[in-house]
């Protein structure tokens, strides 16, 4: 039978063979377990017309998986070590290709990923690194790119992030950006005890699918953006405390800032996890107006 990538025996052998250690500094965590590989490319609906846009491989465990159930893989990978000996672990495969690139700088609208937008079903998926996991979805999410949902796995407490729902502790402006054009569900939770070296938290697969339409679109959508996280910048203070900081240099004064909250029928001494993202597009586009 094959033998896997995923497995503590030949994770360590490739390693030793190639003489090489993780850097901590890249978020080098290897998925030893076959099992959890199993359930992601599950729960990822990836089938034979799946084309997969993976970041980070690694030494191939979770390529391995995709190139075996998926139609075509093509894996950005930051870490030079890797990409050669990915073309020996993965050389059985004729459905991958490893490109030798830091995925927050390929530009996706560049014509050369064209092909991707005839792809029958597209989806990224990952096993990310952590310390950047939200700048990787949020460049993603930047892109035209025409995937219709990606599946990652990442820290708990950031999927908690992402899925989290208006009126809880988990709740903040990070959720609001991703709910606003993806669906968050977590798929499943992952322990520590299967990745080689071990991580200090438990993971989670985190399944964001694109919505039809965005849950909101505002002309501005940066300013948007900027005006909800002031909205969080002190969690325990009003959303008036917040948002009269934000403008605090233009000319609204504070009679025409409580007008702007009476006309969104906001009342300035919620917090801001308790208002839903209509709720802050109204008082944005009220406050805009005065
Ligand atoms: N996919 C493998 C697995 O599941 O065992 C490895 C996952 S490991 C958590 C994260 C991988 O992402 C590492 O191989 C690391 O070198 C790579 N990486 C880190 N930063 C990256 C970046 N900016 N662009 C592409 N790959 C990156």
């Amino acid at each position: 039978s094959k033998r896997l990538i995923a497995t503590p025996t030949r994770t360590a052998e490739i390693m030793n063979q190639y003489d090489i250690k993780m850097k901590k500094s890249l978020g080098q965590n290897f998925l030893v377990e076959p099992s959890i590989l199993d359930k992601m490319i599950q729960t990822s609906d990836i089938t034979k017309n799946t084309t997969v846009i993976e970041i980070g491989p690694g030494i191939g465990a979770l390529t391995e998986f995709l190139a075996l159930s998926a139609k075509e893989v093509i894996a950005f990978e930051i870490d030079p070590r890797f990409v050669k000996i990915l073309s020996n672990t993965l050389s059985e495969y004729e459905n991958v290709k490893v490109v030798h690139e830091d995925i927050l700088k390929v530009n996706f609208n560049d014509s050369e990923f064209d092909y991707l937008k005839d792809a029958e079903d597209l989806i990224v998926v990952a096993n990310l690194p952590y310390y950047i996991t939200t700048p990787i979805i949020m460049h993603l999410l930047d892109t035209d790119l025409p995937f219709n949902r990606l599946a990652m796995m990442m820290q708990k407490e950031v999927a908690e992030r992402m899925t989290a729902e208006v009126g809880t502790k988990a709740y903040n402006s990070l959720t609001i950006a991703i709910q606003n054009k993806m669906e968050a569900t977590i798929s499943f939770i992952v322990p520590k005890s299967v990745f080689i070296p071990k991580p200090n938290v438990d993971s989670a697969v985190l399944m964001l699918r694109r919505r039809e339409k965005a849950l909101v679109e505002v002309e501005n959508p940066r300013e948007f953006e900027k005006f909800i996280q002031m909205a969080f910048t002190q969690r325990r203070k009003t959303i008036w405390n917040n948002v009269r900081n934000y403008y605090q240099n233009g000319e609204a004064d504070q009679t025409k800032l409580a007008e702007g909250f009476e006309q969104a029928e906001i009342d300035p001494k919620r917090r801001a996890e308790t208002l839903t993202v209509y709720e802050f597009e109204e008082l944005f586009n009220k406050l805009s107006e005065i």
